[in-house]
């Protein structure tokens, strides 16, 4: 109806990626642009992957799904990017995020745990985004759009802000965070997670 999901995670092989699989990936870990993490595989790998990374001087982008109530601190020091939905920060924070200013609340907390920028994603509202560089938080709509599945439009929202960081790192945060709302309102109009690429052709072309 409001195109609102319901989830079911069976994490099967997932939970089988090990630290010796890391080891075996750490030339790819640690030339990349970008790397990104999120809690789908075995939390500590995914931590040992950002560590991997930020040794190199790899840009890390976190995204904490599914939440966890009690993650490992370290998550925030070593994430660049820390990059959660409404639910995900009250799980993390404790506070509900229902408007822009309890996601500037989150943001806040988020920073003084030792993230270096926090992105909130609010639905079809956009995102909130603050940094300790700039510690004023901006609010970055999304279009207008008619969502029928939302499903996958976080991960839509976080592949496409790692693309950007990858290929266009002159952009400014803002310009990319509007970039990547505009990927992801294209992903939550048709049903399905991979359903942008019957899309494609009606994209933006300064998405590239
Ligand atoms: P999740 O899929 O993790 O619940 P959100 O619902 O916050 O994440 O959506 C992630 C991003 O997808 C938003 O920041 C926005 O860019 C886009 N998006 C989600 N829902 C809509 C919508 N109804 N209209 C436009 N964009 C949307």
């Amino acid at each position: 109806s409001l195109g609102q999901n319901v989830i079911v995670i069976v994490q099967g092989a997932n939970l089988l990626l090990n630290f010796e699989d890391l080891k075996r990936a750490s030339d790819v870990i640690c030339n990349a642009k970008v790397v990104v993490c999120q809690l789908e595989i075995t939390p500590a790998v995914s931590l040992e992957a950002l560590k991997m990374a930020r040794a190199s001087g790899v840009k890390t982008l976190f995204n904490p799904a599914p939440a966890l109530a009690d993650l490992d601190p370290q998550f925030y020091t070593y994430s660049d990017i820390f990059c959660c939905n409404e639910t995900e920060a009250e799980i993390l924070t404790g506070i509900p995020v229902g408007n822009l200013e309890d996601a500037e609340k989150v943001g806040r907390m988020l920073l003084e745990r030792g993230c270096k920028l926090v992105i909130v994603t609010l639905g079809a509202e956009g995102c909130m985004m603050i940094s300790g560089d700039e510690p004023i938080p901006k609010h970055v709509p999304a279009g207008k759009v008619r969502a029928v599945d939302t499903t996958g439009a976080g991960d839509s929202f976080v592949g496409a802000l790692a693309f950007y960081l990858a290929y266009y790192p002159k952009l400014s945060m803002e310009e990319m965070i509007r970039k990547s709302n505009c990927v992801a309102s294209v992903s939550v109009q048709a049903p399905g997670t991979q359903s942008s690429y019957p899309y494609r052709k009606d994209l933006p072309q300064d998405l590239f």
